[in-house]
């Protein structure tokens, strides 16, 4: 039986600047209290580094994106090496309103994968299915399939975690059901054991969508839910440390 240490991910989105940065200092502190649970923050680019500063080496500070060279002319991106030097040590790739607003491939995020485990990035892939996929009873299939795609077959350094993020649950306050995540958790599951063995057992699976301090224990009872990848919650403490504590006593 592996016993899979519950990660707590804030994804600060396209929000938050330097004033906003003093939310850390609660967040640490539940971080801290909490103890067997990772927790994270990825702002935007340009406050990676003083956020590692405030985090004070409680939270693991992250990126939103990463581009899969490590230098060259791509005009407005930034590299997992660029990351690094600025302290991140995470990366989330393939969110969903990245492949949409970007139309960002699943080789596309594959090849970001690459280069932020190679940088020792703990590097959350995220997945989902539309409302559309969901509606025909496709979902799995599509998962699937974005697994297929978007997951290096091999990394030396790093740790690969996945995100299961149902498109129309992110920011719209629809949760999906346990039984919805439970089923996806568990294709998601057996798509990394059957590719990677015993490491795929070790994996850690995200929810992520429209997590919330009210919503947040009965998904993490779910079996297979690793933690979370929350958006809007984790904007301020008093919203993202009650998801820390549930996490906490999951
Ligand atoms: C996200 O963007 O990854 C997310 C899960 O957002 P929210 O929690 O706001 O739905």
């Amino acid at each position: 039986m592996h016993v899979r240490r519950k990660l707590v991910a804030g994804n600060w989105k396209m929000n938050g600047n330097l004033a906003q940065l003093a939310e850390l200092h609660a967040i640490a502190e539940a971080a801290r209290a909490a103890g067997g649970v990772d927790v994270a923050v990825c702002p935007p680019f340009t406050l990676i580094a003083p956020a590692v500063t405030r985090a004070g080496g409680a939270i693991v500070i992250g990126a939103q994106d990463c581009h899969a060279e490590e230098s060259g002319a791509h005009t407005g991106n930034v590299s997992a090496a660029m990351i690094k030097e600025a302290g991140g040590r995470m990366a989330i790739v393939g969110h969903s309103e990245r492949r949409a607003e970007q139309q960002e491939s699943d080789v596309a995020v594959r090849g970001k994968a690459v280069a932020a485990l190679r940088h020792g990035f703990v590097t959350i892939v995220c997945v989902g299915e539309s409302a559309l996929d969901r509606a025909a009873g496709s979902h799995v299939d599509v998962v699937e399939r974005q697994l297929e795609g978007s997951l290096p077959d091999s990394w030396e350094e790093g740790e690969l975690v996945l995100a299961y993020e149902p498109i129309w649950a992110i920011g719209t306050g629809n949760v999906a059901t346990p039984a919805d995540i439970g089923e996806m958790h568990a294709a998601i599951r057996r798509h990394l054991v059957g590719r990677f063995g015993d490491s795929g057992q070790r994996t850690r699976i995200l929810y992520g969508g429209s997590v919330k301090a009210d919503n947040a224990a009965e998904i993490f009872a779910v079996a297979d839910v690793d933690g979370a990848l929350v958006g809007g919650a984790s904007l301020t403490a008093d919203l993202f440390v009650p998801i820390i504590e549930a996490a906490a006593r999951s």
